[in-house]
């Protein structure tokens, strides 16, 4: 890894290095040792986000899921550590939040999803404090392990806002978790549990919802749809929902808590919304099977930012990067963009501590496993790859830009 000196002009730039950022530039520097690649992140930190879910479950240390970014940049890649304030395509550069301006012969966005804590009153100031807690920040996530270690019996609640989201399942996953350890804590029978999601289904893939209904009717998790928090009063310990009513008119309803576990309304970061880069929904828009811009062809973006339509998870980065190597260098090459992404993602679902169940699809909701087992099924062993196999996986093998090519089949149905 070089630290950046004077020039302030790379071959590859790449903004963000998470998941996306850090996997593309290591596989980039695999297939060209000596290609000049520059990341852009302000991070001090690169976190194993999927870990996070065990980590409020209170099976997994939260120090296994971060390490110091300078760490896991691939080495010959030049990293600058500030954020990115402004692209500008047009001049074939970014502009940093000093002020200088860094241009690029080809560039990666791949600078995340915004968490926009501040869509709910009063959430920003309860997080941390009164049974209200969330897996989806490293800062807050120990906290809901702490929550349900103290919690006694009384009223347990979990929200999921509406799309978009990353890892649609997490914010259940934490439901079942918790209902679980208040089963082993024989605390069950004095514990209401309820899931409130903004949207108007418990999953994406209509294919997964039946097996997830059972799941969260077993555990005794009533899932209340198209419920969307708007207010958290922590205080009171009262969250606070909008709906539609059956005629139609618009009503909120409040709910008292014990435990508040929220996952945070999220949307496309501004600066990338700002930009001339985005689409009408704020991503950056590519095109879904090459991850090339549509307008700016020396761009390519992938995982959260991107406006591929798939679901937003470390599992499509998986696949999306290998697809934006081979067409970025092709592109640098000026040969034809051949790779593409068939929209594979994929989200294991933690049904109970060691059972999972892993839902694999590509575009348009088509499952397709990796493994020939019953994709509908929590299993031991999914847990064990949750847990064991798939960080060491992400840390060893993706970061470093292996790609070893899984293949997943469309599930075969007996006629
Ligand atoms: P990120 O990894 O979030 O990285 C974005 C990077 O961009 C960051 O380093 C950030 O500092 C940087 N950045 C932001 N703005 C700027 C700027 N202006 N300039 C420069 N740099 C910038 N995925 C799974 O596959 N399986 C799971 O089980 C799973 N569970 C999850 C559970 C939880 C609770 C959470 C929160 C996520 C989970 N995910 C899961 C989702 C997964 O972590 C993300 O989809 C993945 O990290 C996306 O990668 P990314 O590179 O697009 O974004």
């Amino acid at each position: 890894m070089n630290v950046e000196s004077g020039s302030l002009h790379h071959r590859v730039v790449i903004v963000g290095g998470g998941s996306a950022g850090i996997t593309v530039a290591a596989a980039l520097l695999k297939r060209q040792p000596d290609l000049d690649v520059a990341i852009v992140d302000p991070a001090e930190y690169h976190y194993y986000q999927p870990a996070f879910t065990l980590v409020g479950g209170g099976t997994y240390d939260l120090a296994r899921t971060r390490r110091p970014l300078r760490q896991v940049l691939p080495r010959g890649a030049t990293w600058l550590q500030a954020a990115v304030a402004a692209f500008q395509p047009d001049d074939d550069a970014v502009r940093l939040e000093d002020g200088r301006l860094l241009h690029y012969d080809a560039l990666v966005v791949a600078v995340g999803i915004k968490l926009d804590w501040g869509r709910v009153e009063g959430l920003a100031e309860a997080l941390g404090t009164r049974g209200v807690c969330s897996n989806y920040s490293p800062d807050s996530v120990a906290y809901t392990w702490e929550c349900l270690q103290a919690f006694r019996g009384g009223n347990a609640i979990f929200t999921q806002p509406p799309p978009p989201l990353k890892c649609a399942g997490a914010p259940q996953k934490i439901a079942y978790l918790a209902a679980d350890h208040l089963r082993r804590q024989s605390l069950k029978a004095q514990s209401t549990l309820k899931f409130y999601s903004g949207g108007g289904a418990l999953f994406s893939v209509p294919d997964f919802v039946p097996p997830l209904e059972r799941v969260a009717q077993d555990h005794g998790v009533e899932v209340i749809l198209s419920h969307d928090l708007v207010a958290v009063d922590a205080e009171r310990q009262v969250a606070t929902f909008a709906t539609t009513g059956a005629d139609g008119e618009s009503r909120r309803v409040e709910q008292p808590f014990d435990l508040l576990h929220v996952t945070p309304h999220q949307c496309a970061p501004d600066v990338v919304r700002e930009s001339p880069l985005a689409d009408a929904a704020g991503w950056v828009e590519v095109d879904k099977a090459t991850t090339q811009h549509v307008r700016y062809p020396n761009v390519f973006s992938l995982g959260d930012a991107s406006s591929l339509p798939t679901s937003k998870t470390a599992a499509a980065v998986r696949k999306q990067a290998p697809v934006t190597v081979d067409n970025l260098l092709a592109w640098l090459a000026e040969r034809p963009l051949l790779a593409r992404y068939d929209g594979y993602t994929s989200c294991p679902l933690v049904t109970a501590y060691g059972k999972v169940m892993i839902a694999e699809f590509i575009y348009d909701g088509v499952v397709t496993p990796t493994l020939p087992l019953d994709p509908f099924k929590a299993s031991r062993f999914y847990w064990v790859v949750k847990k064991h196999l798939l960080p060491s996986f992400y840390w060893n093998t993706m970061l470093k830009g292996r790609a070893p090519d899984i293949a997943h089949r469309p599930l075969k149905r007996a006629s």
